[in-house]
């Protein structure tokens, strides 16, 4: 009878190759069931090389097992990454079509991934030495390190508790240790409960929200909708409450912009406990804290943005997604996963509810509620609050343009600042290839085959679809009314800047874009500069929520065109949410609040449903529109994209892909075509799109194919990616 061959140790390593790689134990140790989900420190490729990777299966090895190298060192002697989470992502590499190494990687921090030991995550505080004491007596110069050190006269302070108080104690502490005047200590016991505010009296909506996640059990969807200050935070904050008492752990995932220090500090104000952050702007060793905090089960609240998702959770009790339509969820590099779809798979693999908020929720969770697979509740504009703005739609056609913007917007702003008062001039957005309009009836290039505006390319000379990839040489003149006014639509926000500083030269002014809001807080740091004195703000999306600004009572929005007539099919579905946030910051407090809406199609269903029937007609609208088209979320697509330093290149790769296809009546496959930034950073960009009518033949097709392109010898001089329900077309 044959032997049964020694099981081996099959490795999951972060290297762009579909596959596990094989290794023995070390000498004298077997694998077994304990090694899955632990880090190894492996040899890889030529010569010294080697890899961190974690074991995600053991079995027999189709290679002979005497010649594979050994194991150099387990790393971690509980799994790292195991049971649910372990299987979530599994689930990701599957659904992603991504190696499962590259995804285990992505799901940790940078500091675990490299190899190191977990982090100790005791709760540290600081104290005052002796000399801290006797300086705490006499006199100093006033300043932050000074009134941190009288605050430590009378106690230890933890360090979750500084935080609270002051997001940038640590400089202080660093300043007062250097000096010999406090020392940072470990805290034994449980963390101390900081005082926690009283809950108020949930309103009806919100005891409806409540009762709904009180009454079930295991796996089931809330979606939550109302507009800014309706009580949604207060819904979460009762339902983490409630979960906190449960002796379990809650996961809040925040958009980029929405992770303030204000939002944290209500959380641990509220709750008792040490609430967690975690996002991007952390250093790698708070990252790796906070998350295996979690692992642990000593931190029981994590706020955090769309990596978060990854977070572990033993204890698992809550998955709340706020402003589950944000488009920072989606991640658009590496593995492009999106957070929400994640934090749902997470939720039913951990059988506990998920909440999805939103003033605005996307068509994909709509459709789900209309599915029944979601409960769906509205809550109320709150009583009290200030009147909602008054919202005009500025007919543009044939009115002289300076820079995109028209005489009547620049008068209003005008007005405003006369006023006294602050003026947004929004535009809704920017870097995309420009549609081409008519500037005097409104006509716009459509391709004939898709429901869709056509872009602009090579300098005005070609029109081409985003979708089926058909070209198109413009019109010298309008074909609905024979002007010549045919015009690519799109000024950025650095021309508009120019075109107010050339009118209003002594005003205020700020611009709030990607380029000037790099770092993590600038945005809050700018607000706070300008203040509340007469001005004008000039921004993109990132200006449509946050901070508080009470003097602001004129909204200028102009790009609203390339919303209504873009070649990304959820253009309109984000003007509609723009839309209603930007509104949403016109008169907050007892000023009145204008918008004006700048357009060439002051008739356009999307835009009178808008204003007549608000948020919920407009969806209901668009999620019409895309059933008709077959768009999602009543179809699923997937994009391949490749770039390349020269076009011929890209389209070789991208004609080869294509013809490697096996045709299939369940699944489309258009293109090659340009990407919607046909050059970025000196490379040629184009795409492919796959689309089907249900999930399952689509990811059978990707299946089958994905592997084929791997070999194909153009394949090496492209960079390529695969995005599963992308959402930048
Ligand atoms: P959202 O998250 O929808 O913007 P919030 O939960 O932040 O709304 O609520 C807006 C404001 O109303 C907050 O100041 C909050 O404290 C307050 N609030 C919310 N619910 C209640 C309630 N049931 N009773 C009294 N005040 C409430
Ligand atoms: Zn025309
Ligand atoms: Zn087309």
């Amino acid at each position: 009878m044959p032997v049964a061959p020694e099981p081996v140790l099959r490795v999951a390593l972060p290297v762009p190759l579909p596959r596990l790689f094989d290794y023995r134990p070390p000498a004298g140790q077997s694998a077994g069931p304990d090694w899955i989900g632990c880090r190894v420190r492996v040899p890889f490729g030529r010569g010294e090389g080697e890899q961190i990777g974690v074991v995600a299966g053991i079995g027999p090895s189709e290679a002979d097992p005497e010649a594979l190298k050994p194991v150099q060192a387990r790393l971690d002697v509980e799994p790292l990454l195991g049971g649910e989470l372990l299987e979530s992502l599994r689930w990701t590499a599957g659904y992603y079509h991504a190696p499962l190494g590259e995804v285990l990687a992505t799901a940790m921090p940078a500091t675990l991934r490299g190899g190191q030991p977990l982090p100790e995550t005791a709760r540290h505080g600081w104290r005052l030495t002796e000399a801290g004491q006797q300086a705490a007596a006499g006199h100093g110069r006033d300043g932050k390190p000074r009134r941190l050190l009288l605050r430590l006269v009378a106690h230890v302070l933890g360090e979750d508790q500084l935080e609270q108080d002051d997001a940038d104690w640590r400089a202080s502490a660093r300043a007062l240790a250097q000096r010999g005047l406090a020392e940072r200590i470990v805290l034994a016991g449980a963390p101390e409960p900081a005082p926690s505010a009283a809950a108020p009296t949930l309103m009806p909506g919100q005891a409806d929200a409540l009762s709904v996640l009180r009454a079930g059990q295991g796996f089931r969807t809330l979606l939550l909708e109302g507009v800014t200050g309706s009580g949604k935070t207060e819904v979460y904050l009762q339902a983490i409450a409630d979960t906190l008492a449960a002796g379990r752990q809650a996961l809040v995932l925040v958009p980029e912009i929405g992770l303030t220090p204000q939002t944290l500090a209500r959380f641990r104000s509220r709750l008792g406990v040490p609430v967690l952050a975690y996002h991007s702007g952390l250093a790698d060793g708070e990252r790796a804290r906070a998350w295996t905090a979690m692992a642990r089960g000593e931190a029981r609240v994590l706020v955090g943005t769309r990596s978060a998702v990854f977070c572990p959770l033993p204890e698992a009790g809550l998955i709340v997604v706020d402003e589950e339509h944000d488009g920072s969820y989606k991640q658009q590099d590496g593995i492009r996963y999106h957070a929400r779809d994640l934090a749902l798979v997470r939720a039913s693999k951990l059988g506990v509810p998920v909440i999805l908020g939103s003033a605005t929720p996307s068509l994909e969770s709509l459709h789900n509620a209309l599915q029944g697979r979601y409960r769906h509740l509205r809550l109320g504009q709150r009583a009290g609050k200030a009147r909602p703005p008054s919202v005009r739609v500025l007919d543009v056609r044939k009115r002289p343009l300076r820079d995109g913007l028209s005489e009547e917007l620049l008068a209003a702003v005008g007005a405003c600042l006369d006023r006294g008062e602050q003026a947004l001039v929004f535009k809704n957005r920017r870097g995309y290839a420009p549609v081409l309009i008519c500037h005097d009836c409104g006509w716009s290039a459509h391709c004939k085959r898709c429901d869709a505006a056509m872009t602009v390319h090579t300098g005005g000379r070609r029109l081409i679809c985003h979708h089926c990839g058909a070209r198109a040489t413009p019109p010298n003149a309008c074909p609905d009314c024979a002007s010549l006014a045919l015009m690519p639509q799109g000024a950025g926000t650095e021309r508009i800047e120019q075109a107010l500083a050339e009118r209003f030269p002594d005003a205020r002014m700020v611009r709030v874009d990607r380029e000037t809001t790099r770092r993590r807080d600038a945005i809050e740091k700018i607000l706070a500069d300008f203040g509340e004195q007469s001005g004008i703000l000039v921004g993109t999306q990132m200006l449509a929520k946050g901070h508080d600004l009470p003097r602001l009572t004129l909204v200028a929005v102009v790009g609203v065109d390339e919303g209504l007539f873009s070649a990304d099919f959820r253009a309109g579905e984000k003007l509609a949410q723009l839309l209603i946030q930007v509104a949403g910051r016109a008169g907050r407090a007892e000023l009145p609040g204008e918008v004006l809406l700048q357009t060439h199609h002051p008739d356009h269903p999307m835009l009178n449903t808008l204003l007549a029937g608000g948020y919920p007609a407009v969806a209901a609208l668009q999620l019409a529109e895309r059933e008709a088209a077959a768009f999602p979320p009543y179809a699923h697509l997937a994009l391949l994209r490749a770039e390349a330093p020269t076009e011929a290149d890209m389209q070789a790769f991208l004609r080869e892909a294509r013809e490697l296809f096996a045709a299939r009546d369940d699944v489309f496959l258009n293109g090659p075509m340009p990407a919607p930034m046909a050059r970025r950073a000196g490379m040629a960009r184009g795409q492919l799109l796959l689309g089907a009518a249900q999930r399952a033949p689509l990811h059978a097709a990707l299946h089958d194919w994905l592997p084929r392109l791997q070999v194909l010898k153009s394949a090496r001089r492209v960079r390529w990616s695969l995005d599963v329900d992308p959402t930048d077309l």
